[in-house]
Formats: C-alpha cells, structure tokens, sequence
C-alpha cells in the first residue's frame, strides 16, 4: 500500500491509500476517489517534496502587522505539517537525503539541519531538497 497526498481543483488536501502507483491513476481516471471536503472526482497528486531540510533559524523581515501575521501562521502550520509528517533526522540530514535519493533507505519525508553549502550540493545532485524558515516554538 501507499499514500499520496491529494488535491481537488478546489484546492482540499487529504490523503489516500492505494495498492500502488498504477491502481492510483486507474481509481483517478475511472472517478472512483472522491474529496472528502466537496466530494469533487477531480483530484491530482498535490506536490510535495519528499525531503525537508531546515537551515538555522534567521529572522524574516516582514512590514505590516497584518502580513507578518499572517506570514508567521503560515509558517506555523508548515512546521507543524512537516513535523507531523516526516522523520527527524538532525544533523545527519545530508546523508540520509543521499540514501533515500539513491535508494538506499526507506523512501520518506525527512527534515534537519544542514549548511547552505550542503544544500546547495544536494541539489546540484537533483536531491529534492526544500530549505523553510523554521520559526522558534512559543512558549505559551
Ligand atoms: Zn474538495
């Protein structure tokens, strides 16, 4: 079994198992996968990249209140998703991103800390590499 992450045209994300790719594109084409939200039957695989990494904190410069809140809850949520939804594994992020890119370990969403200049490599390597600001968690 597997799980994509889709999206119908109305732009709802929800997840759903198939036995595999092509059983997938056989349910999509015959209407057989409906949103859970609208129950539209146009859905399509929403984009995802398959590794994370996260460089250190830095401070985003944002102007208007309204914005910069905005900005800050979306940047929350990606957290929050990227938590909930793939494995940590600090610093030995380059690495495992190689391992999964080449086959070598169990293909998932993984995220850590690297330098830019990793990153950078990695993706001259064609590693699905995604650098997010990571906003401090709030104690409240
Ligand atoms: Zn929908």
């Amino acid at each position: 079994m597997i799980v994509f992450d889709l999206k119908c045209r109305k732009g709802h994300i929800f997840e759903a198992w198939f036995r595999d790719s092509a059983s997938y594109s056989d349910q999509v084409a015959t209407g057989k996968v409906l949103c859970p939200v609208c129950g539209s039957r146009k859905v399509e695989k929403a984009l995802m990249a398959p590794n994370v990494a996260i460089s250190e904190t830095r401070e985003v410069a944002v102007s208007g209140a309204e914005k910069a809140g905005e900005i800050r809850s979306m940047l929350k949520q990606m957290r929050q998703h990227v938590e909930d939804n793939c494995d940590y594994v600090g610093t030995e992020f380059p690495e495992e991103a190689r391992k999964i890119h080449y086959g070598e370990a169990e293909k998932r969403g993984i995220y850590g800390e690297t330098s830019d200049e990793e990153a950078k490599a990695l993706e001259d390597e064609g590693v699905a590499v995604q650098r997010i600001p990571w906003l401090p968690r709030e104690n409240s």
